[in-house]
């Protein structure tokens, strides 16, 4: 097995012997999965392959104006603050509705200094709980696929959502709360500055790639957000609940990788 391989193994052991066998989507066992990703490893070639074809093939700018950055400009003191002056203005804000029910501001976690910026949709219940987003089963998965790559948000991935405050009943996000909190996340990303964004599920892929495709006609091809290569794929709740969508979730982090290995 390969030394990715052997992290993930001993990953799952960990997981397993903390009782969490059902991190793995689809209930597969851990040695289904590990068998899984061990077929992919070998076919990496194959999608490496694939991927400097995506690479090669497609690196679009966005076209569309990004709902919120041009119809609402960003305020003065967002767009001149520094990351931990942005922290307590969202930490603060009462820019749209969801202000109202919330009982934290999911700002982020991970290393705002990471290689890799994940931007998932909203925070959800676990999420709003706790103040930090991608727990939970959901996030448990997209630790599981960070792993796979041999990426960690303790050491080099940044995570957050589009929606720092959760919706009610995890509805989907409105665009009108979308428009109020992107001048909090265009900032973020430019003072996080990461080499490679990768934007989970719907919400996320569509504001950063300014397109209106549904997610599925997203995936697969590299965008720039500022000038910052993007990658889009499933978002992990998606992936629990669709596990024969993880073959394509693990071609957009070979497509991610690729991006990263030639930095
Ligand atoms: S969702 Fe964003 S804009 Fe709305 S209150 Fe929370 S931080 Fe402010």
């Amino acid at each position: 097995m390969s030394e990715r391989g052997t992290r993930l193994a001993a990953y799952l052991d960990q997981r397993r012997r903390l009782g969490e066998p059902g991190i793995v989507p689809g209930g597969l066992a851990p040695g289904e999965l590990l068998g899984l990703l061990a077929t992919e490893a070998e076919r990496k070639t194959g999608a490496k392959k694939k991927a400097e074809v995506g690479v090669r093939a497609v690196v679009r700018a966005a076209t569309r104006s990004r709902a919120g950055s041009e119809a609402k400009p960003v305020p003065p003191q967002l767009g001149t603050a520094d990351y931990e002056e942005l922290r307590e203005i969202a930490l603060a804000c009462t820019r749209c509705r969801l202000a109202e029910g919330r009982k934290t501001v999911v700002f982020s976690d991970g290393n705002p200094a990471g290689r890799l910026m994940v931007v998932g949709e909203a925070p959800g219940a676990d999420e709003d709980a706790t103040g930090i987003p991608f727990v939970g089963q959901a996030g448990k998965l997209l630790d599981l696929m960070l792993a796979s790559v041999e990426l960690s948000r303790q050491e080099s991935v940044y995570v957050c959502n589009v929606l720092k405050c959760r919706p009610p009943g995890n509805r989907n996000p409105r665009p009108d709360e979308i428009e109020a909190c992107a001048p909090l996340l265009k900032r973020q990303i430019e003072l996080v500055a990461p080499e490679v964004l990768l934007a989970v599920g719907l919400f996320a892929a569509q504001w950063l790639t300014g397109s209106t495709k549904a997610l599925g006609k997203l995936r697969g091809e590299v965008y720039s957000y500022q000038g910052v290569p993007l990658v889009v794929t499933y978002h992990p709740a998606a992936l629990l609940r669709n596990p024969g969508w993880s073959r394509l979730a693990w071609e957009d982090l070979q497509l991610m990788c690729q991006i990263m290995d030639s930095k």
